[in-house]
């Protein structure tokens, strides 16, 4: 993105340290593979994946918004970002693993139909929920983002298909300026619970308790998907929200009791935003050893 900018290559980095520590031994790491353009195109139009390939530049930095450029590697390693989460997906429906945490980056859940923005170019997770769709059997997919941003993109691409339940709490008013309670997609499927400035993690967990999680249960979905931004965490740079990493545990650890009672537990996760390298290392290891069980 350029020097300065906070979604930078230093945050996977702090999540790979932190997950090489003994507790996390029997974690099985893979690498995220290319995937197949007919995987990208489940979510966005094959005239936008031209779009961002007219877009990236040879050398240098391209700008797609005031927060968002490219560089002459951006666009392959949105491609590995989503091909990760693809892998994922098959990994956890075939049984091959029970949950999965796909850190990658750049991000995905600003990423429109046809709209980069917010360090955002492809939908990682909206492309994910799509492929379990449509080749591993999966009917209905609840999607769940606790980043502390709306995830429009997300929102946008699920908006009218009642089968992908879109859940959101974040801060409000705040980046992108939407996910209003009363936006709740074509057929009652998109669920918003915004946040204050400065709210704690106790009305965090509340609208988790009261408005999220019954929700994802009724829905009865096949899959759960979390679009884990740890960019509600207190000592988070861009948020105002007052988390910390033992939030995140819990609302995950809810989350995989829905998925334990609904969809034989499988779960797959994508990391988002989170831009203090020492809270995103501890939210990301919190959250990876709920999502294990522990
Ligand atoms: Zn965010």
């Amino acid at each position: 993105m350029g020097p300065g900018h906070p979604e930078r290559p230093d945050r996977l980095r702090a999540i790979e340290a932190a997950l090489g520590s003994e507790k996390f031994k029997r974690l099985e790491h893979l690498i995220a593979p290319f995937p197949p353009r007919e995987a990208l195109c489940r979510a966005h139009p094959e005239s936008y994946l031209d779009a961002l390939e007219q877009a990236s530049p040879r050398e240098g930095l391209a700008a797609l918004d005031a927060d968002t450029a490219m560089n002459p590697k951006t666009l392959e390693a949105a491609q590995y970002a989503a091909g990760g989460g693809v892998a994922a997906v098959d990994a956890v429906m075939s049984g091959g693993a029970d949950t999965a945490f796909v850190a990658v980056r750049p991000p995905g859940h600003h990423a429109g139909v046809a709209t980069p923005m917010g360090f955002c170019f492809l939908n990682n997770i909206a492309i994910a929920a799509r492929h379990a769709q449509a080749t591993r059997g999966a009917e209905r997919v609840a999607i769940v983002d606790f980043d502390v941003h709306h995830g429009n993109g997300t929102q946008e691409i699920f908006w009218a298909d009642k089968s992908v339940l879109f859940c959101s709490t974040h801060q409000a008013p705040f980046y992108p300026g939407t996910g209003g309670r009363n936006e709740t997609g074509e057929f009652n499927t998109v669920v918003n619970a915004p946040l204050f400035s400065g709210a704690s993690g106790d009305a965090f967990q509340e609208a988790f308790a009261d408005r999220i999680l019954p929700r994802v249960n009724d829905f009865a979905p096949d899959l759960i998907l979390i679009s884990a931004g740890f960019d509600g965490h207190r000592r988070d740079p861009l948020g105002g929200l007052l988390l910390d990493e033992r939030d995140f545990s819990e609302v995950t650890k809810r989350l995989l009791d829905i998925a334990d009672r609904r969809c034989h537990g499988r779960v797959v996760s994508f990391l988002e935003g989170g831009y203090d390298l020492e809270a995103l290392a501890a939210s990301a290891a919190a959250h990876v050893e709920a999502l294990m069980g522990a």
